[in-house]
């Protein structure tokens, strides 16, 4: 199984070797927006676009006439021209918003050499073109061949993340335990062992601090310095609380992974319920986040991830699968029909636990969703058991269910 993964590691440039990626940054983001420009000029007169490699060709009469451009190594300006490409490409196919003009202070700017030839691992750091050995914490040795290596600022810091291609054996697949997990309303998350994990208080302190921050700038002269020191508090307070986020994540993401076979999250593609104010920590970009590092943490060693529909999940009754919004209150959860009692966010773990087993005889949910939710929601009101609630009122006797 060829696996591609990257590594990343803290790098410490010297005062010389910092003023030059600083210099670089700044020669890319005009070749950026230039490159750009270009596309777009090509898009407004309905004409083809020209392609990286036309846009290469280019560069070279570029930098015979601009020496700052020339400073940068060509294959580090040619990958951004790829870059920028690949991100038209993904517009195009929907997959992504169109490209936006790199601003200074808002955008960053990767340095990337994508040549394994081009660049070195040593053992205190990285080698790159034109710059020398990059001091480099190696906290964890590199899984598989370098392919190529690019350098990333994250305001004061910098990083250097190292692509590398391995050919590992295939894992053995591994079936069990199944345990479904679903984003929590009043906890972070809820997995259908009963395990609830609550939303981590360190992130709630910083969000905080960031909004103490926030009105600090907004108190600041406009274009003065006292206001870009203010900015530049704000942009590490929004470091931080990205940087615990994605820590939170992996925690979870590797202790599910390690400890189940098959994890069953909620479906990312059918839009399903607004979950109440409090799930927002997972909310969104977050949640989708932390499904892709299962993916990805499952596959290599052996599990799967499985997708199922969440359409009212938090209303289903696991006993006897109700759906009724009525059975809901706060974190408590306490079926209408039934009377069934348990923890809300629990309950909607167990919910989907049920569907991706086929959501059998009035096991909550349905085998299968089908239609829009619209039609579902109708169901709902007349307040019979989903799935075949119309066949239970037919045969008499079993009304009462
Ligand atoms: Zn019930």
């Amino acid at each position: 199984m060829l696996t591609r993964r990257g590594f990343r590691y803290r790098i410490y440039p010297t005062p010389e070797q910092e003023t030059r990626l600083r210099q670089w940054e700044g020669a890319l983001r005009v070749l950026w927006n230039l490159a750009h420009e270009q596309r777009l000029a090509y898009l407004r007169r309905h004409t083809k676009m020209p392609t990286a490699f036309d846009q290469i060709n280019e560069l070279t009469a570029l930098r015979a006439d601009v020496p700052w451009m020339a400073d940068v190594p060509r294959n580090v300006s040619a990958q951004l021209l790829v870059d920028l490409d690949a991100a038209w490409q993904r517009c195009f196919f929907r997959l992504g918003r169109r490209p936006r003009w790199k601003k200074k202070g808002r955008d960053t700017i990767n340095l990337t050499e994508p040549h394994s030839k081009g660049f070195r691992l040593t053992s205190t750091g990285v080698l790159f073109p034109k710059l020398g050995e990059l001091r480099a914490v190696l906290h964890r040795p590199c899984v598989g061949v370098p392919k190529r290596c690019t350098i990333v600022r994250e305001i004061d810091q910098w990083f250097v993340s190292i692509l590398c291609e391995a050919d590992l054996p295939e894992p053995v697949l591994r079936p069990e335990p199944v345990v479904a997990i679903d984003r929590g309303i009043t906890h972070l998350l809820a997995d259908s062992d009963g395990v609830l994990v609550p939303n981590p208080r360190r992130l709630e302190l910083a969000l905080k601090k960031l909004r103490r921050a926030q009105r600090v700038v907004s108190h600041r002269k406009k274009g003065s310095r006292r206001r870009e020191r203010a900015k530049t508090r704000v942009a590490r307070i929004h470091r931080k609380i990205r940087r615990q986020r994605t820590h939170v994540l992996h925690e979870l993401s590797s202790r599910y992974a390690k400890s189940h076979g098959v994890v069953v999250v909620e479906d990312l593609n059918v839009k399903g319920m607004v979950k109440g104010g409090l799930g927002r920590h997972l909310a969104g970009a977050g949640w989708a986040t932390f499904c892709s590092m299962l993916r990805y943490k499952l596959e290599a060693t052996g599990g799967t991830l499985v997708e199922v529909p969440a359409h009212y999940s938090s209303q289903t009754c696991t006993a006897c699968g109700i759906v009724d919004a009525a059975s809901r209150s706060g974190e408590v959860f306490c079926c209408v029909a039934c009377g069934h009692e348990a923890h809300a966010d629990l309950n909607a773990a167990q919910v989907l636990l049920s569907r991706r087993n086929g959501g059998g005889a009035g096991r909550g949910g349905f085998p299968e969703v089908r239609g829009p939710a619209k039609r579902q929601l109708r169901v709902v009101k007349r307040g019979l058991p989903t799935g075949q609630g119309l066949g239970l009122l037919k045969s008499p006797g079993l009304q009462s269910g």
